[in-house]
């Protein structure tokens, strides 16, 4: 049963910060919107029917230019992990700014060399995943992993997830496979697209567990007939972010991993959302499945907001960059791995992975019981605090709810809530918050929620 629609004042409160924003002196937001309309690309797509100008944030707050509150449940997507300008972060970067800001990797920097020992000791034992090359961006983290995993075996096929998404450049648009996003120009050379472990619309119109895990166990057919039979590399998101959160069941990606080293492949886990603690039970997405990749590749959340992507891998897999030149300009510069190097301490020291997977466990309850209120709410998915919430018009057809999407996330946004939305029809609203979320936040976050939604169903 639908909610019926309400009309009654909203109840949901946000926590107020304690933090005073600046007064603000710059230009009008209408201002600000003909400048980017007059002189910016067309296709640099916005948020919101009234696009919002973002002026200030602290923690898990942002404000905009009239000094209005917002809880950033949507963290610059993904991207801010311990919160908005946290003070312990911006002291150092402050420092490192006055001090020096760019030299390249031709010099010795102590940062850069801090940070790839640090990120080393953040992988599982024995995995040997301890030779890093620092990025701008996670599809540079990406393009390198493919070209390493390439030059490693000698093969050129890559086996990419349908529904997956690997960033905007050359090779990894080619990786990414969600149709919203691709051009009809786009390159996909050597790229074969195997099923997700999407249960809730299986490709196969399975059920599991009966489905004896059809989707994992395909990818060995798709190497038979669609390659030589030996493959470069597999990549995918442990859980898939841009195409709507989704986890897979629990032996997917050992099945997978399983057919792909048979067939000569490393496996690259793409950890560009999933990693630094946000799934909460553990510091990188792929342990929530049990398997070990060959490369991991990560960006976003390592660096709070600040350009910061990576490829990390066995040394012997790293190698295979020496054997012609290589260089990234801005890779590894002095501001971004010192800004790194405070992120990862204040995850470590800050207890961050444990508050994402406390408060995310504490918001998905609350999330699962306005399931059980709103029709509108299909099902409920993730883990820590990278949640989903599919929007559907109907439970037994799964008809996409996009209006609705869109209309609930104004109203959330008027409350003073910013969420994020993905999914192939855009039905997905997508919860990942700054990791520094509280339970008065999560709270707000589920009680304004539950009231945008009340007042857009049947709309
Ligand atoms: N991989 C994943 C899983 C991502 O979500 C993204 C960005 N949304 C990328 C790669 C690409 O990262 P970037 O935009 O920094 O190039």
């Amino acid at each position: 049963m639908a909610s019926k629609p309400t009309s009654t004042a909203p109840r949901a409160t946000l926590p107020v910060s304690d933090h005073v924003p600046a007064p603000y002196d710059g230009p009008s937001r209408d201002e600000i919107l003909s400048l980017r309309e007059q002189y910016m690309s067309p296709g640099i797509f916005k948020f919101y029917k009234e696009p919002l100008t973002i002026v200030e944030g602290h923690m898990q707050y942002m404000w905009d230019e009239t000094g209005k509150q917002y809880l950033d449940a949507f963290g610059g997507i993904v991207t801010v992990s311990v919160g908005h300008c946290h003070p312990k972060i911006v002291e150092r970067v402050r420092e490192q700014v006055g001090r020096i800001q760019h030299t390249t990797t031709i010099y010795l920097h102590p940062a850069v060399a801090q940070y790839a020992q640090k990120l080393a000791e953040h992988m599982p034992a024995n995995a040997d995943l301890n030779s890093s090359y620092f990025t701008n961006s996670g599809s540079e983290a990406n393009e390198l992993a493919i070209l390493m995993s390439r030059s490693f075996t000698g093969n050129a096929d890559v086996i990419a997830l349908r529904n997956g998404y690997h960033g905007g450049t050359g090779t990894v648009q080619s990786l990414t496979a969600v149709g919203t996003w691709k051009f009809p120009a786009s390159n996909t050379i050597n790229v074969k697209h195997a099923a997700p472990g999407y249960c809730y619309r299986c490709p196969f119109g399975l059920t599991y567990p009966s489905c004896d895990m059809k989707c994992a166990k395909s990818v060995e057919d798709l190497i038979r007939y669609e390659t030589s039979g030996q493959v470069a590399c597999f990549i995918a998101e442990p859980i898939q972010g841009v195409g709507g959160v989704i986890d897979p069941p629990e032996e997917y990606f050992q099945i997978v991993y399983d057919i792909v080293r048979n067939h000569g492949g490393l496996c690259i886990a793409d950890e560009v959302q999933t990693g630094f603690g946000r799934t909460g039970d553990h510091f990188w997405g792929f342990e929530n499945w049990g398997v070990t990749p060959d490369l991991v590749t990560m960006a976003k959340g390592m660096g709070n907001g600040i350009p910061l992507g990576a490829c990390t891998t066995r040394t012997e897999i790293a190698r295979t960059t020496a054997q012609r030149l290589h260089f990234n300009t801005y890779g590894g510069n002095p501001v971004s791995m010192t800004q790194g190097l405070a992120t990862l301490e204040v995850i470590d020291d800050e207890n961050i992975q444990e508050n994402a997977r406390r408060i995310g466990g504490h918001l998905k309850e609350r999330l699962l019981e306005l399931q059980e209120k709103h029709a509108l709410i299909g099902e409920v998915r993730g883990k820590g605090l990278m949640l989903g919430v599919e929007m559907v018009r109907d439970r037994s057809t799964l008809e996409p709810a996009a209006e609705e999407t869109a209309n609930i996330m104004e109203r959330c946004k008027e409350r003073g809530l910013l969420l994020g939305k993905g999914g192939l029809f855009g039905n997905v609203f997508r919860v990942a918050p700054t990791m520094c979320l509280t339970t008065a936040d999560a709270d707000f976050l589920s009680d304004c929620f539950d009231e945008a939604i009340g007042e857009c169903s049947g709309s």
